[in-house]
Protein backbone atom coordinates (compact mmCIF):
# COMPACT_ATOMS: atom_id res chain seq x y z
CA UNK A 1 0.00 0.00 0.00
CA UNK A 2 1.17 3.10 -1.06
CA UNK A 3 1.41 6.09 1.54
CA UNK A 4 0.29 9.24 0.78
CA UNK A 5 2.26 11.82 0.47
CA UNK A 6 1.83 14.19 3.68
CA UNK A 7 4.57 15.58 5.84
CA UNK A 8 3.80 13.44 9.05
CA UNK A 9 6.27 14.95 11.64
CA UNK A 10 4.54 18.31 11.01
CA UNK A 11 0.76 17.57 11.08
CA UNK A 12 -1.00 19.16 13.65
CA UNK A 13 -4.31 18.32 15.16
CA UNK A 14 -6.75 19.39 12.28
CA UNK A 15 -9.69 17.47 10.14
CA UNK A 16 -7.80 16.35 6.81
CA UNK A 17 -10.42 14.38 4.51
CA UNK A 18 -9.40 10.79 4.12
CA UNK A 19 -10.48 8.40 1.27
CA UNK A 20 -13.07 6.24 2.78
CA UNK A 21 -15.82 7.29 5.84
CA UNK A 22 -18.60 4.19 7.36
CA UNK A 23 -22.40 5.04 7.93
CA UNK A 24 -25.00 3.21 9.09
CA UNK A 25 -28.32 3.98 9.69
CA UNK A 26 -31.12 3.38 12.21
CA UNK A 27 -34.42 3.36 11.19
CA UNK A 28 -38.18 1.31 11.85
CA UNK A 29 -36.12 0.32 15.23
CA UNK A 30 -33.15 -1.36 13.83
CA UNK A 31 -29.19 -0.78 11.99
CA UNK A 32 -28.81 -1.71 8.21
CA UNK A 33 -26.09 -3.20 7.44
CA UNK A 34 -24.07 0.21 6.55
CA UNK A 35 -21.62 0.57 4.02
CA UNK A 36 -18.07 2.71 3.27
CA UNK A 37 -18.79 5.71 1.41
CA UNK A 38 -16.20 8.60 -0.50
CA UNK A 39 -19.11 11.14 0.17
CA UNK A 40 -17.80 13.55 3.90
CA UNK A 41 -20.62 15.37 3.93
CA UNK A 42 -24.26 14.68 5.13
CA UNK A 43 -27.48 16.25 4.69
CA UNK A 44 -30.20 16.26 7.36
CA UNK A 45 -33.52 18.01 7.81
CA UNK A 46 -33.50 21.05 9.49
CA UNK A 47 -35.29 19.60 12.45
CA UNK A 48 -32.89 16.59 13.03
CA UNK A 49 -32.74 15.77 16.69
CA UNK A 50 -29.40 16.17 16.95
CA UNK A 51 -29.40 20.52 15.75
CA UNK A 52 -32.98 20.74 18.71
CA UNK A 53 -31.71 18.98 21.28
CA UNK A 54 -28.07 17.98 21.06
CA UNK A 55 -28.64 14.04 20.99
CA UNK A 56 -25.13 12.79 20.00
CA UNK A 57 -22.60 11.02 21.45
CA UNK A 58 -18.50 10.06 19.90
CA UNK A 59 -15.76 8.33 20.70
CA UNK A 60 -11.85 8.63 19.77
CA UNK A 61 -8.84 6.60 19.64
CA UNK A 62 -5.94 5.99 17.07
CA UNK A 63 -4.61 3.52 14.56
CA UNK A 64 -0.92 3.49 13.97
CA UNK A 65 1.65 1.91 12.52
CA UNK A 66 3.88 -0.73 14.67
CA UNK A 67 7.32 -1.49 14.59
CA UNK A 68 7.25 -4.57 12.53
CA UNK A 69 4.77 -2.68 9.98
CA UNK A 70 1.35 -3.81 11.50
CA UNK A 71 -1.52 -0.83 11.33
CA UNK A 72 -3.29 -1.67 14.71
CA UNK A 73 -6.06 0.03 16.73
CA UNK A 74 -5.45 -0.39 20.91
CA UNK A 75 -8.77 -1.37 22.84
CA UNK A 76 -11.33 -0.26 20.50
CA UNK A 77 -13.74 -2.90 21.92
CA UNK A 78 -13.65 -0.23 25.42
CA UNK A 79 -14.42 2.26 23.01
CA UNK A 80 -17.29 0.36 21.84
CA UNK A 81 -18.56 -0.54 25.29
CA UNK A 82 -18.53 2.95 26.52
CA UNK A 83 -20.31 4.23 22.96
CA UNK A 84 -22.86 2.26 24.30
CA UNK A 85 -23.03 4.00 27.65
CA UNK A 86 -22.99 6.93 26.32
CA UNK A 87 -26.10 5.87 24.25
CA UNK A 88 -27.75 4.60 26.66
CA UNK A 89 -27.70 7.67 28.90
CA UNK A 90 -29.09 9.94 25.78
CA UNK A 91 -31.84 7.64 25.05
CA UNK A 92 -30.43 6.31 21.96
CA UNK A 93 -30.18 2.82 20.09
CA UNK A 94 -26.79 1.02 21.00
CA UNK A 95 -24.49 0.00 18.09
CA UNK A 96 -23.88 -3.28 19.22
CA UNK A 97 -19.62 -3.58 20.42
CA UNK A 98 -19.30 -6.59 17.62
CA UNK A 99 -20.57 -4.58 14.76
CA UNK A 100 -18.63 -0.88 16.39
CA UNK A 101 -15.23 -3.00 16.34
CA UNK A 102 -15.94 -4.15 12.64
CA UNK A 103 -17.05 -0.58 11.52
CA UNK A 104 -13.87 0.80 13.16
CA UNK A 105 -11.23 -1.49 11.42
CA UNK A 106 -12.81 -1.58 8.02
CA UNK A 107 -12.78 2.16 7.97
CA UNK A 108 -9.22 2.41 8.86
CA UNK A 109 -8.08 -0.53 6.53
CA UNK A 110 -10.15 1.62 3.64
CA UNK A 111 -7.65 4.55 4.43
CA UNK A 112 -4.56 2.48 5.25
CA UNK A 113 -2.51 4.91 3.16
CA UNK A 114 -3.35 7.66 5.53
CA UNK A 115 -1.86 5.74 8.33
CA UNK A 116 1.58 7.05 9.27
CA UNK A 117 4.73 5.34 9.22
CA UNK A 118 5.99 3.93 12.53
CA UNK A 119 9.08 6.36 13.95
CA UNK A 120 6.56 9.55 12.69
CA UNK A 121 4.71 9.61 15.78
CA UNK A 122 2.05 10.53 14.09
CA UNK A 123 -1.30 8.90 13.92
CA UNK A 124 -4.39 8.23 12.06
CA UNK A 125 -7.05 9.36 14.97
CA UNK A 126 -10.22 7.33 14.44
CA UNK A 127 -13.55 9.51 15.10
CA UNK A 128 -16.81 7.47 15.82
CA UNK A 129 -20.02 9.07 16.69
CA UNK A 130 -23.88 9.01 16.25
CA UNK A 131 -26.72 11.40 16.46
CA UNK A 132 -30.37 11.54 15.50
CA UNK A 133 -31.56 12.24 12.02
CA UNK A 134 -35.00 12.61 11.49
CA UNK A 135 -37.48 16.01 12.71
CA UNK A 136 -37.79 16.45 16.68
CA UNK A 137 -39.44 19.50 17.74
CA UNK A 138 -41.27 17.62 20.88
CA UNK A 139 -38.58 17.21 23.23
CA UNK A 140 -38.02 13.44 23.27
CA UNK A 141 -35.71 11.15 21.32
CA UNK A 142 -35.14 10.90 18.04
CA UNK A 143 -36.71 8.27 16.10
CA UNK A 144 -33.72 8.12 13.35
CA UNK A 145 -30.09 7.71 14.02
CA UNK A 146 -27.20 7.77 12.12
CA UNK A 147 -24.13 5.87 12.89
CA UNK A 148 -20.21 6.89 11.44
CA UNK A 149 -16.45 6.84 11.87
CA UNK A 150 -14.43 8.83 9.77
CA UNK A 151 -10.66 9.52 10.14
CA UNK A 152 -8.24 11.96 9.79
CA UNK A 153 -4.17 12.07 10.08
CA UNK A 154 -3.14 13.89 13.25
CA UNK A 155 0.78 14.96 14.07
CA UNK A 156 2.71 14.07 17.18
CA UNK A 157 1.12 14.96 20.13
CA UNK A 158 4.70 16.51 21.30
CA UNK A 159 6.66 18.58 19.22
CA UNK A 160 10.51 18.68 20.85
CA UNK A 161 9.38 17.08 24.22
CA UNK A 162 6.52 17.12 26.59
CA UNK A 163 6.48 20.14 28.29
CA UNK A 164 4.61 20.82 31.57
CA UNK A 165 1.37 22.06 31.55
CA UNK A 166 0.07 24.69 33.76
CA UNK A 167 -3.41 24.28 35.12
CA UNK A 168 -6.47 26.87 36.95
CA UNK A 169 -8.63 25.33 38.92
CA UNK A 170 -12.17 26.49 37.60
CA UNK A 171 -14.79 28.59 39.05
CA UNK A 172 -16.70 26.72 35.88
CA UNK A 173 -18.12 23.32 36.86
CA UNK A 174 -18.06 20.10 34.21
CA UNK A 175 -20.63 17.85 35.40
CA UNK A 176 -23.42 17.69 37.64
CA UNK A 177 -24.10 15.14 40.61
CA UNK A 178 -25.93 12.40 38.61
CA UNK A 179 -25.58 14.04 35.29
CA UNK A 180 -23.94 13.52 32.03
CA UNK A 181 -20.16 13.78 33.23
CA UNK A 182 -19.37 10.12 32.53
CA UNK A 183 -20.25 9.81 29.24
CA UNK A 184 -18.65 10.72 25.88
CA UNK A 185 -20.99 13.75 24.77
CA UNK A 186 -20.42 16.53 22.53
CA UNK A 187 -23.15 18.29 25.22
CA UNK A 188 -20.52 18.13 27.57
CA UNK A 189 -17.93 20.05 25.58
CA UNK A 190 -20.44 22.77 24.22
CA UNK A 191 -20.63 24.09 27.71
CA UNK A 192 -16.70 23.26 28.15
CA UNK A 193 -15.44 25.75 25.28
CA UNK A 194 -16.54 29.18 27.68
CA UNK A 195 -14.55 27.88 30.81
CA UNK A 196 -11.12 26.80 28.26
CA UNK A 197 -11.31 30.08 26.69
CA UNK A 198 -11.44 31.64 30.06
CA UNK A 199 -8.39 29.49 30.90
CA UNK A 200 -6.25 30.33 27.65
CA UNK A 201 -6.83 34.34 27.92
CA UNK A 202 -5.79 34.25 31.95
CA UNK A 203 -2.45 32.39 30.51
CA UNK A 204 -3.28 28.50 31.51
CA UNK A 205 -3.41 25.66 29.43
CA UNK A 206 -5.87 23.99 30.76
CA UNK A 207 -8.74 23.45 33.54
CA UNK A 208 -8.60 21.48 36.70
CA UNK A 209 -12.29 20.70 37.73
CA UNK A 210 -13.26 19.96 41.22
CA UNK A 211 -16.94 18.31 42.34
CA UNK A 212 -19.85 20.36 41.39
CA UNK A 213 -21.14 19.96 44.95
CA UNK A 214 -18.75 20.38 47.41
CA UNK A 215 -15.97 22.20 45.39
CA UNK A 216 -13.52 19.88 47.52
CA UNK A 217 -12.58 17.18 45.05
CA UNK A 218 -10.52 16.65 42.07
CA UNK A 219 -12.15 15.89 39.42
CA UNK A 220 -10.83 16.22 35.83
CA UNK A 221 -10.02 18.45 33.05
CA UNK A 222 -11.87 19.02 29.99
CA UNK A 223 -10.90 15.98 27.58
CA UNK A 224 -8.44 14.28 30.01
CA UNK A 225 -7.96 12.23 33.73
CA UNK A 226 -5.69 12.79 36.09
CA UNK A 227 -2.29 10.29 37.25
CA UNK A 228 -0.75 11.29 40.31
CA UNK A 229 2.21 9.81 42.12
CA UNK A 230 3.03 10.39 45.50
CA UNK A 231 6.33 10.66 47.21
CA UNK A 232 6.41 6.70 48.21
CA UNK A 233 5.62 6.18 44.76
CA UNK A 234 2.05 5.14 44.85
CA UNK A 235 -0.17 5.79 41.51
CA UNK A 236 -3.50 7.52 42.91
CA UNK A 237 -6.01 8.98 39.81
CA UNK A 238 -9.53 9.96 41.51
CA UNK A 239 -12.56 7.85 41.41
CA UNK A 240 -15.90 9.90 40.87
CA UNK A 241 -19.30 9.17 39.01
CA UNK A 242 -18.95 12.16 37.19
CA UNK A 243 -15.51 11.33 35.76
CA UNK A 244 -15.13 10.55 32.16
CA UNK A 245 -13.85 6.72 32.43
CA UNK A 246 -10.60 7.28 30.34
CA UNK A 247 -9.39 4.26 28.62
CA UNK A 248 -5.82 5.80 28.49
CA UNK A 249 -5.92 6.05 32.47
CA UNK A 250 -7.49 2.53 33.04
CA UNK A 251 -4.61 0.88 30.83
CA UNK A 252 -2.10 2.82 32.68
CA UNK A 253 -3.33 1.60 36.04
CA UNK A 254 -3.17 -2.03 34.90
CA UNK A 255 0.61 -0.86 33.49
CA UNK A 256 1.62 0.30 36.68
CA UNK A 257 0.47 -2.67 38.85
CA UNK A 258 1.41 -5.55 36.15
CA UNK A 259 4.29 -4.29 34.91
CA UNK A 260 5.65 -1.66 36.63
CA UNK A 261 4.68 -3.40 40.16
CA UNK A 262 3.79 0.11 41.57
CA UNK A 263 0.62 0.21 44.05
CA UNK A 264 -2.37 1.91 42.76
CA UNK A 265 -5.62 3.46 44.46
CA UNK A 266 -8.37 4.59 42.55
CA UNK A 267 -10.41 7.01 45.54
CA UNK A 268 -11.69 10.42 46.32
CA UNK A 269 -9.05 12.95 46.03
CA UNK A 270 -9.43 15.85 47.97
CA UNK A 271 -7.97 18.82 46.30
CA UNK A 272 -6.42 19.63 49.62
CA UNK A 273 -4.05 16.40 49.09
CA UNK A 274 -2.86 17.93 45.57
CA UNK A 275 0.31 19.80 47.07
CA UNK A 276 1.62 16.55 48.92
CA UNK A 277 1.93 14.78 45.41
CA UNK A 278 5.23 14.29 43.69
CA UNK A 279 3.92 14.24 40.23
CA UNK A 280 0.98 15.26 37.95
CA UNK A 281 -0.23 14.10 34.34
CA UNK A 282 -3.11 14.13 32.28
CA UNK A 283 -3.96 10.75 30.50
CA UNK A 284 -6.26 10.51 27.01
CA UNK A 285 -5.90 9.30 23.67
CA UNK A 286 -4.67 11.90 22.52
CA UNK A 287 -1.10 12.40 24.75
CA UNK A 288 -0.96 9.24 26.47
CA UNK A 289 0.18 11.56 29.32
CA UNK A 290 1.03 15.08 29.66
CA UNK A 291 3.20 16.07 32.69
CA UNK A 292 1.64 18.91 34.56
CA UNK A 293 3.93 21.04 36.32
CA UNK A 294 1.73 23.44 38.04
CA UNK A 295 -1.52 23.93 39.52
CA UNK A 296 -3.17 27.18 40.06
CA UNK A 297 -5.44 27.95 42.57
CA UNK A 298 -6.76 31.84 42.73
CA UNK A 299 -3.00 33.06 42.94
CA UNK A 300 -1.81 30.18 45.04
CA UNK A 301 0.48 27.64 43.28
CA UNK A 302 1.13 24.45 43.71
CA UNK A 303 4.49 23.57 41.85
CA UNK A 304 5.02 19.29 41.71
CA UNK A 305 9.05 18.78 42.84
CA UNK A 306 9.75 16.81 40.02
CA UNK A 307 7.91 17.80 36.82
CA UNK A 308 8.15 21.21 36.49
CA UNK A 309 10.77 21.29 33.51
CA UNK A 310 10.39 17.63 32.57
CA UNK A 311 8.20 15.00 32.53
CA UNK A 312 8.80 13.33 36.43
CA UNK A 313 10.16 10.14 36.51
CA UNK A 314 7.52 7.78 37.31
CA UNK A 315 4.83 9.14 34.83
CA UNK A 316 7.73 9.28 32.49
CA UNK A 317 8.30 5.54 32.93
CA UNK A 318 4.32 4.92 32.61
CA UNK A 319 4.73 6.80 29.91
CA UNK A 320 7.52 4.71 28.05
CA UNK A 321 6.01 1.20 29.00
CA UNK A 322 2.20 2.34 27.19
CA UNK A 323 3.48 3.76 24.56
CA UNK A 324 5.82 0.81 24.13
CA UNK A 325 2.92 -1.37 24.48
CA UNK A 326 1.18 0.20 22.02
CA UNK A 327 4.37 0.05 19.30
CA UNK A 328 4.89 -3.42 19.99
CA UNK A 329 7.99 -3.47 21.38
CA UNK A 330 6.72 -4.62 25.03
CA UNK A 331 4.34 -7.49 25.07
CA UNK A 332 1.07 -6.28 25.42
CA UNK A 333 -1.92 -7.91 27.69
CA UNK A 334 -4.36 -9.93 25.67
CA UNK A 335 -6.93 -8.81 23.95
CA UNK A 336 -5.34 -4.92 23.88
CA UNK A 337 -3.99 -4.36 20.60
CA UNK A 338 -6.25 -4.82 17.29
CA UNK A 339 -4.01 -6.17 14.07
CA UNK A 340 -5.87 -4.87 11.41
CA UNK A 341 -3.26 -5.55 8.42
C1 LIG B 1 -12.26 11.17 25.92
C2 LIG B 1 -12.10 11.80 27.25
C3 LIG B 1 -11.05 11.43 28.12
C4 LIG B 1 -9.93 10.50 27.73
O1 LIG B 1 -10.37 9.20 27.48
P1 LIG B 1 -9.48 8.18 26.65
O2 LIG B 1 -10.35 6.99 26.49
O3 LIG B 1 -8.28 7.88 27.45
O4 LIG B 1 -9.13 8.85 25.36
C5 LIG B 1 -11.03 12.02 29.38
N1 LIG B 1 -11.95 12.92 29.77
C6 LIG B 1 -12.96 13.30 28.96
C7 LIG B 1 -13.95 14.28 29.44
C8 LIG B 1 -13.08 12.75 27.67
O5 LIG B 1 -14.08 13.13 26.87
Amino acid sequence: MDKKNIDWENLGFDYVATSKRYVANFRDGKWDEGILTEDSNITLNECAGVFQYAQTVFEGLKAYTTENGHIVAFRPDLNGQRMTDSAKRLEMPVFPVERFVEAVVETIRANAAYVPPFGSGATLYVRPYMFGTNPVIGVKPADEYQFRVFTTPVGPYFKGGAKPLTLCVSDFDRAAPHGTGHIKAGLNYAMSLHAIMTAHANGFDENMYLDSATRTKVEETGGANFIFITKDNTVVTPQSDTILPSITRRSLLYVAEHYLGLKVEERTVYFDEVKDFAECGLCGTAAVISPVGKIVDHGKEICFPSGVEKMGPTIQKLYDTLTGIQMGHIEAPEGWIKVIE
